[in-house]
C-alpha cells in the first residue's frame, strides 16, 4: 500500500503496514494483528506522541537496566516487526541480551525471528529453551536459563498480563511497554512505559547513550511508578475533557 507522507496519520499507518507485512512473513501471529489495533486505539486517545510520563519511565527503565546484573529484553513477533533494529542497538548499548518469548510459539516463528535479529548482529536466546517460568502453562512458560530464567530485570514490550505477573512472582523487576495503562501488564510492572514501542525504544537509546553512571541512583530513587500510572490516566481524562468542550 502506498501511503502519502502528507497523510496526517502517516507514522501510524506505516507501522500498521509493517505489522501486516511481518504477519505475511510468518513472524507476527494472528492475535498480534489484533494487539496492534488495541495499541493504535490507546495511542489515538493519548495523542500519538511520547508524553512526559512516557519519557520519565523510559529514563528510569534505562537506569534500572544499567544497574541490573542480568537485564534481558524479551521479544515477540510484534516487537520484531516494529523495532528489531532499534532493539538490537539498545541491547548492545545496555549489554542486555535479547530472548525470544512467544505466546504462540512455533519452531518456524522462532527461526524467522532469530534470522531477523541476526541481520543486526544479534544471536538471540530462547531458540532452545531449557527452563520454565513457574505458574503458566507449558508452551508459554518456555524460557532460557541464562536469559529470562535468571534475569533480575526483564524488559517486556507488548507482553501478556499472565506472563508479566508470573515474572513478577519470580521476583524479577519487570519493565513493560504497553499503550494500555489499564492492562494487567501495565498494572503489575515495576516500571510501566506507556508509549508506542518504536518511539519508546528510540527514546531509550538516547537516554542510554547519554546517562552517566553517577546519575543512575538518583534517577531510580526519584522515580515513582504509581505516579506514572496516575499521570497517564489524568492525561487521558484531561484530554477527553478538553476535546469534549
Ligand atoms: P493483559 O495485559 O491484561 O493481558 P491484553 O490481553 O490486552 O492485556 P496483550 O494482547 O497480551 O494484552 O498485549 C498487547 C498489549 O500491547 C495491548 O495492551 C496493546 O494495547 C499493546 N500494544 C500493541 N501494540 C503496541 C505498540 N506498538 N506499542 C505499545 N503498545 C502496544
Ligand atoms: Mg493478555
Amino acid at each position: 500500500m502506498n501511503i502519502p507522507k502528507s497523510h496526517p496519520r502517516y507514522e501510524s499507518l506505516m507501522k500498521r503496514e509493517r505489522v501486516i507485512e511481518y504477519f505475511n512473513k510468518g513472524i507476527v501471529a494472528t492475535a498480534g494483528l489484533i494487539a496492534q489495533g488495541r495499541g493504535e486505539a490507546f495511542d489515538y486517545i493519548i495523542g500519538e506522541k511520547s508524553m512526559d510520563f512516557s519519557l520519565e519511565s523510559e529514563r528510569a527503565a534505562v537506569a534500572l537496566m544499567k544497574s541490573a546484573k542480568n537485564p534481558i529484553i524479551s521479544v515477540n513477533g510484534n516487537a520484531t516487526a516494529l523495532s528489531a533494529e532499534d532493539l538490537a542497538e539498545l541491547s548492545k548499548i545496555l549489554n542486555a541480551r535479547i530472548e525470544i518469548s512467544l505466546f504462540y510459539r512455533t519452531d518456524e516463528r522462532v527461526r524467522k525471528i532469530a534470522d531477523e535479529f541476526r541481520k543486526f548482529g544479534i544471536e538471540v536466546l530462547g531458540q532452545n529453551p531449557d527452563a520454565i517460568i513457574p505458574g503458566i502453562e507449558h508452551m508459554r512458560a518456555l524460557c532460557s536459563r541464562e536469559g529470562i530464567y535468571s534475569a533480575d530485570v526483564v524488559l517486556i514490550p507488548l507482553e501478556d498480563g499472565d506472563r508479566a505477573m508470573a515474572l513478577k512472582n519470580m521476583g524479577k523487576k519487570v519493565i513493560s511497554v504497553d499503550l494500555n495503562p489499564l492492562s494487567r501488564t501495565s498494572q503489575v510492572a515495576y516500571i510501566s512505559i506507556v508509549d508506542e514501542l518504536t518511539r519508546a525504544v528510540k527514546n531509550m537509546i538516547v537516554f542510554a547513550n547519554k546517562m552517566k553512571e553517577n546519575e543512575i541512583g538518583g534517577i531510580l530513587n526519584s522515580y515513582d511508578n504509581k505516579k506514572t500510572l496516575s499521570d497517564v490516566l489524568k492525561h487521558i481524562k484531561n484530554r477527553m475533557e478538553d476535546m469534549s468542550k
